[in-house]
């Protein structure tokens, strides 16, 4: 085998970001509205004050709203809900995203339970996976669109193949196995009690990996030719790497880089979320 085709994130992210702002433009110069966007920060992780930041600047070059909202690492869950309260009524605000992990005195589930289902960009409320689990329009949540929008971008055919997604979060791996069973491939789901892990993934023709383990996938994980998706962000002393291990390049036949892959796509997913969400909220004004 040569060198796996890189699915280049970062250009394909920052097409999805202008077609988005170019639409945002044309909107605000016709109707003198644009969409908002709410950060919620609880606290001073420092990785999440990277995410708010970008996120922030992408909003921003594509002419949208952007707040921010910050409480201290002291916030109650109550702080928290009063903040979240505020943004559902505020009318210039479209999309609030809840920037997890919240610090651990704070009930992440109870501050969900309160976001409004239309403006919940992130697609990790109940009503929204629900949604998405029955088949119904929704918004979803931003990294598995970000998966799915640069496997498309790459004409990597979804239907009836064999997928597997290594993770079954509700933030990344269970919501993109939907997605992907959606799309009609054929899913498998591999997590930290699968048994045989590599006979399971050796099997797929797309594997995405979301389990936060650096470099556990490596080159006898994958079929010959493979398309595969690294979702893995993980801080190492060796610096950012993802879930894949660099020699997976030699046996594939596509590959996300960290970073460079999933990220600026899930960011790209977060714009055409609160795109979707102002559109919807704007044909309820009238
Ligand atoms: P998580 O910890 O909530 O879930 C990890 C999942 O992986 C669990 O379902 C677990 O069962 C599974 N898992 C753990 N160890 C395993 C093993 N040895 N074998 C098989 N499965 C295993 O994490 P998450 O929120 O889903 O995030 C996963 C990774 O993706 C992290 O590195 C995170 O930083 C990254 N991430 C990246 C983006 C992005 O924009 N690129 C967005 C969200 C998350």
């Amino acid at each position: 085998m040569g060198q796996a085709i890189v699915l280049d994130g970062k250009r394909v992210g920052a097409e999805i970001r202008q077609a988005v702002g170019r639409e945002v433009e044309a909107y605000l110069s016709a109707h003198g509205r644009r969409p908002g966007l709410a950060v919620v920060l609880v606290g001073n992780d420092p990785a999440s004050e990277i995410y708010v930041r970008n996120k922030r600047r992408a909003c921003e070059d594509a002419h949208m709203h952007s707040v921010q909202r910050r409480l201290p690492e002291t916030a109650t869950t109550d702080d928290v809900v009063a903040v979240v309260r505020a943004l559902n009524q505020d009318p210039q605000i479209h999309g609030i995203l809840v920037q997890l992990p919240v610090p651990r005195h704070v009930d992440s589930r109870r501050v969900l339970a309160e976001l409004s289902p239309d403006k919940d960009v992130d697609g990790l409320t109940e009503t929204n996976l629900g949604r998405l689990a029955a088949g119904q329009a929704g918004l979803r949540p931003c990294t598995p669109m970000g998966v799915l929008a640069i496997l498309d971008r790459y004409d990597i055919p979804l239907s009836g193949r064999r997928a597997v997604v290594v993770g079954r979060s509700r933030l990344v791996g269970l919501p993109l196995a939907l997605l992907l069973m959606a799309r009609d491939a054929t899913v498998t789901v591999v997590h930290s009690r699968t048994a045989d892990p590599v006979r399971v993934v050796r099997d797929a023709e797309i594997v995405a990996v979301a389990a936060g383990r650096p470099q556990m996938v490596t080159r006898e994980w994958i079929r010959p030719g493979a398309a595969v998706v690294d979702v893995g962000i993980n801080r190492t002393p060796q610096g950012l790497v993802g879930d894949v291990e660099a020699g997976v390049a030699e046996v594939a036949g596509y590959l996300t880089p960290v970073p460079g892959g999933v990220g600026p796509m899930t960011i790209a997913g977060l714009l055409r979320n609160t795109w979707q969400a102002f559109l919807a909220q704007e044909a309820d004004r009238t």
